[in-house]
Formats: C-alpha cells, sequence, structure tokens
C-alpha cells in the first residue's frame, strides 16, 4: 500500500524545485502517494489564509511532509508560516547537515565539512513574543523564552541522534557570556545530560568564536546544538561551507509530525526562471526516505546527486554549471535509472 505524504508546493521558486523533487521520487520508484494543500503567500492571495486549517488536517493525517519554501513578510503582515507549522506540529528538533561533496571543487574542498546542525525550533527569539511600546514606536521587547523542558529535549535529542548516526562529539553552541540567564540555562542543562553519554565527547563554545572556528577548522565540528536564532544562522554559514544554500537540507522532526524542506528560502531573485537548484529539496527529501524507512532509495539519491553534481554541463548556475533546473533533474533521473 502506497504512503501518504502531505506536499506543499510553496512560494518563488517552490513550485520549481518541488515538481523536480516529486519527478526524481518517482524515478527511485517509491510507492509514495502526495496530498498537495496550499501554504504561504499564494494561498494567502488564492484562499485569504496563508496557513488554510485543510493542510494542518493534512499533516496531522499522514504525519509527514515536504515543503517548498514560503514567502514571509518582512517587518510587517502575517508571521513565517514555516514557524507556524513547525510550533503547532511541536516539531522541536530541526536537523540540518552540511557536508561537502566529493564532486565539486568549493572554496573548502580541501577540508572535511561534515557537521549537523541540530537547532532547537520552537523557542527562544522566535517564540513570537514581541511588542511595540508606544508613542509612536518608540521602542520594542522581543523576549527570549528558554524552558529547561526545551533545552533537555533538544540536547538529548543531539546526543541520540549522534549515537544513532555514529557520530562523536557534539558541540553546544550559545552565548551565555551574555546572555547568562536564558543561554545559562541551555548550557547548565547540555553539561548535566552531557554526563549520561560518555561515548560521545562534548565541548561547548560561545556563538561568535564559533562562527569564526567554522570557517577557519569546519573540520573539527560533527553534531551542533544549539538555540534557535543561532541554528538558524549557523545553518546557513554552514550552507556557505559546501557550496551554498542550493545544496543543504533539512528537517523539522516532532513526536507526531516531521516535515521536510531546504534551509534556503523562496529565492525570489531568480523564481519563475527555471533556473533554481533542487539540490537542497532533493537532499530533504533523501532524510524523508530515510525517516519513513526507504534507507537504500536515500542512498540512491545521493549517489545519483554526487554523479550530477560532478559534471558543470549537469550541474545548476548557483554552483558554476550550465544546466537549468530541468536538465539537472534529467540528469538525476538518468543517474537514478543507470543504478
Ligand atoms: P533565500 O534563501 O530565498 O535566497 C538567498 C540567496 O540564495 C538568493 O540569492 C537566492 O537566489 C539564492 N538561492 C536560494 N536558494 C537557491 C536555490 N535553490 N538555487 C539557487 N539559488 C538559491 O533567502 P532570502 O532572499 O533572504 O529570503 C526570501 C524569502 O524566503 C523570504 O520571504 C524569507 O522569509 C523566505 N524564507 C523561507 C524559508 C522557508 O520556507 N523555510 C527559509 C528562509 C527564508
Amino acid at each position: 500500500m502506497s504512503r501518504k505524504v502531505s506536499l506543499i508546493r510553496g512560494d518563488g521558486i517552490g513550485p520549481e524545485i518541488v515538481d523536480a523533487t516529486v519527478s526524481v521520487i518517482e524515478a527511485l520508484g517509491v510507492d509514495l502517494e502526495w496530498e498537495e494543500v496550499r501554504a504561504g503567500s499564494g494561498a494567502y492571495k488564492d484562499l485569504g489564509t496563508p496557513l488554510p486549517e485543510e493542510t494542518l488536517l493534512s499533516i496531522a493525517r499522514n504525519q509527514c511532509v515536504l515543503k517548498g519554501p514560503l514567502e514571509t513578510p518582512i517587518g510587517t503582515g502575517f508571521r513565517s508560516i514555516n514557524v507556524a507549522i513547525r510550533k503547532h506540529f511541536d516539531m522541536y528538533a530541526n536537523v540540518r547537515p552540511a557536508k561537502i561533496s566529493p564532486a565539486m571543487t568549493t572554496r573548502f574542498s580541501d577540508t572535511n565539512v561534515d557537521m549537523v546542525i541540530v537547532r532547537e525550533n520552537t523557542e527562544g527569539a522566535y517564540a513570537g513574543i514581541e511588542h511595540v511600546i508606544p508613542p509612536n514606536r518608540a521602542a520594542a521587547e522581543t523576549i527570549i523564552l528558554i524552558t529547561r523542558w526545551a533545552c533537555e529535549r533538544i540536547v538529548r535529542y543531539a546526543f541520540e541522534y549522534a549515537r544513532r548516526e555514529g557520530r562523536s562529539k557534539v558541540t553546544l553552541v550559545h552565548k551565555a557570556n551574555i546572555l547568562k540567564e536564558s543561554n545559562g540555562l541551555l548550557l547548565e542543562v547540555g553539561q548535566t545530560i552531557a554526563r549520561e553519554y560518555d561515548d560521545i565527547e562534548f565541548e561547548d563554545m560561545i556563538v561568535d568564536n564559533c562562527c569564526m572556528q567554522m570557517v577557519i577548522r569546519p573540520e573539527r565540528f560533527d553534531v551542533i546544538v544549539t538555540e534557535n536564532l543561532f541554528g538558524d544562522i549557523l545553518s546557513d554559514l554552514a550552507a556557505g561551507l559546501i557550496g551554498g544554500l542550493g545544496l543543504t537540507p533539512g528537517a523539522n522532526i516532532g513526536e507526531g509530525a516531521a516535515m521536510f524542506e531546504a534551509v534556503h528560502g523562496t529565492a525570489p531573485d531568480i523564481a519563475g526562471q527555471g533556473i533554481a537548484n533542487p539540490t537542497a529539496l532533493m537532499r530533504s527529501a533523501g532524510m524523508m526516505l530515510g525517516h519513513l524507512g526507504y534507507v537504500n532509495e536515500g542512498k540512491l539519491l545521493e549517489k545519483a546527486i554526487t554523479k550530477a553534481l560532478a559534471s558543470p554541463s549537469t550541474r545548476t548556475g548557483d554552483l558554476g554549471g550550465t544546466a537549468n533546473t530541468k536538465a539537472y533533474t534529467q540528469a538525476l533521473i538518468s543517474a537514478i535509472q543507470e543504478g
């Protein structure tokens, strides 16, 4: 019997990279049935809401969603729908691997970048507790909410992930020297839980130093666990290390549902041109296949990606190649068919 998965095509380059990803999954022969639902700016324009109830019901039923990027108005307008979905389903662990591909030469090719950022996904500065102080927006406050409970579950998730994936070190990234209460709590919890995992090395690092270390010695990182805002920023930094946002996948994991999406956004500057790189979403789909138990198909997909990335004639423009989205996708499908 086929496995149903909710599918959100999204805004900007979303439909282009989602269609490419769906055709590659079909080529893998995975028996998935897509249930397409709407969200984001497109949904807001067409349906009057950026997050229809039907979308939430579909994700609840299928417990799994593959999502293209969604536009969030900057400064004003509705709040991020990405954040809303993650919070609604309590998808507390945002897992973002960044591994350099042997197929391509990048600025960091001579280093062994292979790190996974585990980002707390429900609170911190993204808890949505903000307000303006009158008159005339004289000031504004955003509260960084950090609870012991959420720290415990994200740090434990990171250690369990490290164990399951055969990784050897967890680095907890924080700013406890300045944010002594909120980040101090995260650090204290991390140090306590680390004692339960004596097979995994543990260290903590201040976020500013971490940024510098990620650039000059990226190979020293294995699993990074951190709070919401730092995780968001560090994962873009990690994407830069491996060749760009077009390559970096992400999974949002909760007890009741999981959402798979690229780290990047809607790329409005290239939307509709047919030149977007779908690799990040395809790798997110690869993580989804592993999550659903299609482990071999996930590996086959990564093998095909490595093959297609190896030649500039089948790589997209953001990676210095000459292929458009369709040509790259076709190269992947051919690589899958060749086995
Ligand atoms: P962005 O990630 O969309 O784009 C940053 C740069 O990277 C752009 O130059 C873009 O062309 C390039 N890029 C991104 N993905 C690419 C791809 N697959 N192939 C080739 N080039 C790619 O970031 P932004 O411009 O800051 O944000 C645009 C919109 O996306 C905003 O509304 C933002 O809120 C939203 N956003 C959504 C998500 C999500 O849905 N999870 C994540 C980040 C940003």
